[in-house]
């Protein structure tokens, strides 16, 4: 639409400040993902960003941006948590949406020939599709347990061992939730989805490791070449859907004059310092809690799903968690900004932390050598496994990408690709084996509809805020 970018160096680009910008924005992407980039209307989002109050630095586009509601997938901006704002809209719908990776000591030659038999029986441990049914059976009780406590409740309840928590973002706990703050009809549309993947997007992927890159990091992590890992995508459900709407709603009430003076009415903030930041922030936090536990309880499934097809326990699979990232959140950190530490509300929408070596909330496992980064590509193409790159903090606020990002909406992805066609072509060239829900499923996650995630890890590991550590490649899918 005309917007100059000035190249700043290799991969950055940036976005002059202009007319109510408080601070520059800046995409970061080589020449062929800008041009992805400059096709929708992500460079408008994310200037609209910088008119938020108490935007630091820069706003920023990660190489696998792509336009979304208010905020760009793939947005990062980090918010004076003092004189600036939290926007329900810099979180997303889906309240830490996340990835977790599950090892195993299991080979690609112990499952070639029975994906089948493995996706069936999964298919049938782990609910699936749009509405009800979980895990756990409806209880509310167990809901506020759940927002309150995230995975210790798991922990409690048996679905975790201590190493889990200890190997997932945040220890899978936010001490700031406020189940208080959680609506009814959010914790009601909660209760009868405790451990379920959701539909679209959300996906259970077994993947064999095809590369490794730094063989160090991999040794630190667990991780070789042709070894077994199981992929697991999804969030909060209804549940932080429901979060996100009531208070995009409240902020329309209760801050009108604030929303009137924003460039587009979706990036709806909260004033840091307002009783409903507060409010948002504590029922974000409880969101984020109920989403870990989605993912533990649909990681407990798979455990014995393997346990019982390959006649043994789960432990003698070695199905330890590598780590669970959330890719849908705003936290409250320390950066240092011009010099000066600050409290800022760093948004990731889209977008992964990706703290270095030696930040003191990378869990001790990993503390030398940087956190793990789990970035799914599609169900036709590699993900990946980064660490967090030493540049990240100057860079992105310790943050990357979170996938490959979309080329093009559901809508067109609907009539551009045929379900079938696309599940026989990965089945006969590409020996990957997928059951959905839906049809119509596959059409819009057709592996022709992402980018090219190759290119979008590129990017990361040049720019020195998430480097390569290891690819995978689907071996077999379940998806929503
Ligand atoms: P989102 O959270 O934005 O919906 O998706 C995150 C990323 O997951 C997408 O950008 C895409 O690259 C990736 N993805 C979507 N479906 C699949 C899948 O079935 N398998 C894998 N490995 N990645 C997927
Ligand atoms: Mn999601
Ligand atoms: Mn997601």
């Amino acid at each position: 639409d005309g917007r100059t970018l000035e190249r700043v160096r290799e991969h950055v680009w940036e976005l002059p400040q202009e007319d109510g910008m408080n601070v520059p924005a800046r995409v970061l992407a080589s020449e062929e993902l800008l041009e992805h980039i400059k096709d929708d209307d992500t460079l408008d989002q994310i200037a609209n960003v910088t008119h938020l109050p108490g935007v630091v630095t820069n706003a920023l586009c990660m190489p696998d941006g792509h336009q979304g509601y208010g905020f760009p997938v793939g947005g990062v901006a980090a918010m004076d948590a003092e004189n600036g704002c939290i926007s329900p809209g810099g979180v997303g719908f889906d309240i830490n949406c996340g990835v977790r990776m599950v090892k195993t000591t299991l080979t690609y030659e112990d499952v070639a020939g029975r994906e089948e038999e493995l996706v069936d029986a999964l298919f049938d441990a782990v609910p699936t599709g749009l509405g009800g049914g979980g895990v756990v059976d409806s209880s509310h009780s167990a809901v506020e347990e759940i927002l309150e406590d995230g995975m210790e409740w798991a922990l409690r309840e048996g679905y975790a061992v201590p190493d889990d928590l200890e190997h997932c973002e945040d220890e899978g706990r936010r001490p700031d939730a406020d189940p208080s703050a959680v609506s009814q009809k959010a914790k009601d549309r909660g209760a009868n989805q405790i451990g379920s993947l959701g539909s679209g997007n959300h996906f259970l992927e077994v993947q064999r490791v095809t590369d490794v890159f730094r063989d160090d990091v991999a040794d630190s992590y667990g991780l070789e070449e042709d070894q077994l890992v199981v992929l697991i995508h999804c969030g909060s459900r209804g549940l932080g859907h429901q979060v996100c709407s009531d208070y995009l709603r409240r902020i329309e009430d209760e801050h009108p004059d604030f929303l009137d003076s924003l460039p587009d009415k979706n990036l709806a903030a909260a004033p840091a310092g307002s009783a409903l930041a507060d409010e948002y922030y504590g029922a974000m936090c409880a969101a984020i809690n109920f989403a870990w536990v989605n993912r533990q309880l649909i990681m407990h499934q798979t455990r014995e799903v393997f346990a019982d097809v390959f006649d043994t326990s789960w432990e003698a699979l070695g199905m330890e968690l590598l780590y669970d990232v959330a890719h849908n959140i705003a936290k409250k950190e320390t950066h240092t900004v011009d010099g000066a530490e600050r409290e800022l509300y760093v948004h990731r929408k889209g977008a992964t932390r990706a703290f270095p070596a030696g930040r003191e909330e990378v869990p001790p496992a990993y503390r030398d050598v940087g956190q793990p980064v789990i970035i799914p590509g599609s169900m036709g193409a590699g993900s990946y496994v980064l660490r967090g790159g030493a540049d990240s903090l100057d860079v992105t606020f310790g943050s990357t990408a979170h996938g490959a990002g979309r080329l093009m909406s559901r809508t067109r992805a609907k009539q551009q690709f045929d379900a079938d066609d696309v599940q026989t072509g990965l089945e006969e060239h590409d020996r990957i084996y997928v059951k959905a829900q839906s049809g119509e499923t596959i059409a819009e996650e057709a592996p022709g509809v992402y980018k090219d995630v190759d290119e979008v890890i590129r990017v990361s590991d040049d720019l020195g805020i998430g480097d390569k550590v290891a690819r995978t490649f689907p071996v077999c899918n379940i998806k929503g």
